[in-house]
């Protein structure tokens, strides 16, 4: 095979190199990824009958698994965990005969015959001709120790997931780009005081979500200061230690929850000089469709979407992806 791409980004992958021409298990469709952008895909491109085999990577479920209850994926009226409803979408894509395997893929080789070659595990080699990408993204964090005591328990990094739990009390957002910016407006609007911890004296965020945050009564800003602890009873978020950097001094505030934004890393790594991606890793499509730039490669989810991000819109956009690959293969092949 006449390789075109060859890359190996994963610095931890075994020392032992893999024959990346030796024997290969073939497969119709490989996902990788399993939150919803993959197992819709699987879904699809298994009731479509392309045996998909899927890779689930890091986090089995993605991002949805560090979540407790989720309230806006239609048909759920109740609403469900997200470790439950993720539960669910892997039980639809097996019933159908995807193939899950836990399992990371380590190493990618795009063939210019249109085969392409992932590496499992630093050990094991799959063949497809449809690759679907659904690697999702990572929410950065502060990195605090407190932050992590009370994920889920008041600490999100999601405001349109969480913000409703936290109607007409107080909150505080951490960031100042556009994320933050959107996030503080939206909550807003649930909440009845939201604080924005922005580290500078300046935001990031474009003039226009600028002068609204700033204009909006219920939203302060405390510029300059920096989040040093999330406060808590023990079970839940009461407040937070805050720095401010101008005057020196610690400053505490009141809050029920804690928001998160300062931005998202796209899990893309793996793809980075070979796919087509904007400044901040996030793969790019042609518009309307999930098709990167190489024939039979498609991006789904969060790792192409640097603007939704959301669940029901990773989901919709991997039905696009099995759809984009069957009607690959099927013009290929006849
Ligand atoms: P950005 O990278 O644009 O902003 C991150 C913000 O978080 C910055 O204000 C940064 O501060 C702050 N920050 C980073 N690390 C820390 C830290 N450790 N402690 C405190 N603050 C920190 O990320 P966004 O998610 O806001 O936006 C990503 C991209 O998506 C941008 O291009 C944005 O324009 C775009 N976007 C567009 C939207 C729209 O058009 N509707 C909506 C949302 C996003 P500092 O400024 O000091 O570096």
């Amino acid at each position: 095979m006449d390789f075109i791409k060859k890359m190996d980004v994963t610095s931890s992958a075994p020392e032992a190199e893999l024959d990346m021409k030796g024997p290969a298990e073939p497969v119709e469709c490989l996902i990788v990824g399993s939150g919803p952008a993959g197992y819709t895909a699987a879904i699809y491109a298994a009731r479509a009958g392309l045996k998909p085999v899927m890779v689930q990577g890091m986090e089995p479920g993605g991002q949805l698994t560090t979540t407790t209850d989720v309230e806006n994926y239609p048909g759920y009226p109740d609403g469900i965990k997200g470790p439950e409803m993720m539960e669910d979408f892997k039980k639809q894509a097996q019933r159908f005969g995807t193939d899950v395997r836990y399992g990371l893929v380590t190493k990618v080789e795009f063939g210019a015959d249109g085969k392409h070659r992932a590496v499992v595990d630093g050990e094991r080699l799959i063949e497809t001709e449809a690759l679907i990408i659904a690697t999702g993204a990572t929410a950065k964090y502060l990195g605090l120790e407190s932050e992590k005591r009370y994920m889920g328990h008041g600490v999100s990094a999601c405001a349109t997931c969480d913000g409703f739990f936290y109607k007409n009390m107080d909150v505080a957002i951490v960031g100042g780009g556009d994320t933050a910016c959107e996030e503080a407006l939206y909550l807003s609007n649930i909440c009845k005081k939201v604080y924005m911890v922005v580290r500078r004296d300046e935001l990031r965020a474009s003039k226009v979500m600028q002068q609204r945050a700033i204009n909006k009564a219920n939203i302060e800003i405390l510029w300059s200061h920096e989040t040093e602890e999330v406060l808590g009873d023990g079970e839940v978020v009461t407040g937070l230690r805050l720095r401010d950097r101008k005057a020196g001094k610690p400053v505490e505030i009141k809050i029920d929850g804690f928001f998160v934004a300062i931005g998202h890393k796209p899990n893309s790594d793996l793809f980075k000089g070979y796919l087509d991606m904007d400044e901040v890793g996030y793969i790019k499509t042609q518009p309307g469709t999930s098709k990167t730039k190489i024939p039979g490669v498609f991006a789904c989810g969060d790792v192409q979407d640097p603007v939704y991000r959301q669940a029901v819109t990773a989901a919709g956009s991997g039905c696009m992806a099995a759809l984009d690959a069957e009607r690959y293969l099927g013009a290929k092949h006849g």
